[in-house]
């Protein structure tokens, strides 16, 4: 018997996590590059001195006004209301996740997503015993409804996860789609509509959120890791039928919220303005990054999030590498042949842009090179 003694699947498997590699230009993550303001950094430190005064004291377990926080800011993105008995948080959308499945999921259940989807969800399917089930995605990356049709009917599945903008691609779901969805899987199951990069839609494009009222199987998850500059919190939260919200709380840990992450969860909503002033610039640079790619000659996929998937390349791996080389790490990830930027700072977009130029003209300058030695 090999030590240490893990369950059977779980022996020999890295543990998840992108290359935390130390180079000048880091696109590799979808972290917001815009740190908080000073002023917001102030209104945290204040709140976090007055929540120590309370340390010994266990935290508000139904965090009932974050949630109340979190209903208000969504509200912006809905015509219907949002209360706070719709709203449930968790340390990063990936706890709400991991709880959706341990409450929804579980032996004898099933979970499906769309590939190319979030390399999280099969991830904690195993952890939650649940049988995971990867249908694909249309070739444009949206979704193919006939094919989630069948898939659904086949399957039965009690929870579906539709990241929508999809990370890796970047690819925004129609509310349509989205209904049909629900619809196709009835209240058998759940639909989760990860809107991890919501902030970073495109106008036009709407939210989920809209869909809620019509919907009771619908959950829709946010997380302050993206638009909000807070990777560092961990805070994400879903909107749901307060019915959804309630079973969640079975399954939590005791007071899995601390009081100082409430805390500064809170402060950082009074922030919300000024956040999301980043996020626009932030949008501005990826249409601007697109844009560029396509006048290379790229195939790039349309982007609703604060990143870009572009390819295709002969060897992937190579123009990574070349990236690294001169000092942009970005992410080796999506379909075979594809890579994917974060969107940075103006001064790490065009450091971005450079390094990319060369990659590519060593690239042609080698295959010529090489297809001259086979003429001679
Ligand atoms: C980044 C990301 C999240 C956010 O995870 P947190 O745990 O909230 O940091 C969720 N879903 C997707 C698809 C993501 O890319």
């Amino acid at each position: 018997m090999a030590f240490p003694p893990v369950r059977e699947e779980l022996r020999g498997i890295e543990p998840y996590g992108a290359p935390q590699l130390d180079v000048p230009v880091q696109l590799n993550t979808n972290e917001n590059p815009y740190g908080p303001s000073e002023a917001c950094t102030d209104d945290i430190a204040a709140s976090v001195k007055a929540a120590a005064t309370s340390l010994n004291r266990y935290p508000d377990r139904e965090h009932v006004e974050l949630r109340a926080a979190l209903a208000d800011y969504l509200a912006r993105d809905t015509p219907h209301a949002i209360t706070p008995d719709q709203v449930w948080a968790a340390n990063g959308s990936n706890e709400v996740m991991l709880q959706l499945l341990q409450a929804f999921g579980g032996p004898g259940r099933t979970a499906v997503s769309f590939a190319p989807t979030y390399s999280m969800y099969p991830e904690y399917a195993r952890d939650t015993h649940t049988r995971w089930v990867a249908g694909r995605r249309a070739d444009d990356f949206g979704l193919d409804l006939e094919a989630a049709r069948e898939l659904v009917e086949a399957e039965q599945p009690h929870v579906v996860f539709l990241p929508s903008p999809n990370n890796p691609t970047g690819t925004a779901l129609a509310p349509e789609a989205i209904g049909a969805l629900c619809e196709l899987v009835g209240e058998r199951g759940i639909v989760v509509v990860d809107e991890a990069y919501g902030e970073f839609r495109r106008a036009g494009t709407a939210s989920a959120l809209e869909l809620l009222p019509q919907h009771r199987n619908l959950v829709v998850t946010r997380t302050m890791s993206k638009a909000f500059a807070a990777a560092g919190l961990r805070l994400g939260y879903l909107a749901a039928d307060p019915a959804i919200a309630d079973a969640i709380r079975v399954v939590r840990l005791p007071y899995h919220l601390s009081s100082i992450t409430q805390a500064v969860a809170l402060a950082a909503l009074r922030h919300a303005p000024e956040l999301l002033a980043a996020v626009d610039s932030l949008r501005t640079e990826r249409d601007a990054t697109v844009t560029w790619l396509r006048d290379l000659g790229l195939d790039v996929a349309d982007s609703d999030a604060n990143f870009v998937l572009f390819g295709t390349f002969d060897d992937r791996r190579a123009a990574w590498e070349g990236l690294l080389a001169l000092g942009v790490l970005i992410r080796e990830t999506g379909p075979e042949g594809w890579l994917r930027v974060s969107i940075g700072t103006a001064d790490e977009m065009a450091a971005f842009r450079q390094a990319l130029t060369t990659v590519i003209k060593d690239a042609t300058q080698d295959s010529s090179k090489d297809s001259s030695k086979e003429q001679s």
